[in-house]
């Protein structure tokens, strides 16, 4: 499989996925994913994508076991 941004090679790998709810930042890590060599894309599965949803709602209904970090925010 190659990348559909650059066309570089893409390897098996583990990324993260942050989100935004209102004022919270949650981060999925250790996200199984196809990561490009070149540009750092990531590509995940539907299964995987699936998954996220999945955890995402159980974090909506306050179901998730999170650990909490620190986020800021800054304006340009
Ligand atoms: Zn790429």
């Amino acid at each position: 499989m190659i990348c559909a941004l650059c066309g570089g090679k893409l390897k098996e790998g583990k990324t993260e996925f942050i989100f935004r709810v209102k004022e919270e930042i949650v981060v999925i890590k250790n996200v199984p994913a196809l990561i490009c060599e070149r540009c750092g894309e990531s590509y995940v599965t539907p299964d995987v994508s699936k998954r996220i949803d999945k955890i995402m709602e159980s974090y909506h209904e306050g179901k998730c076991t999170v650990k909490r970090i620190s986020a800021c925010e800054i304006s340009l």
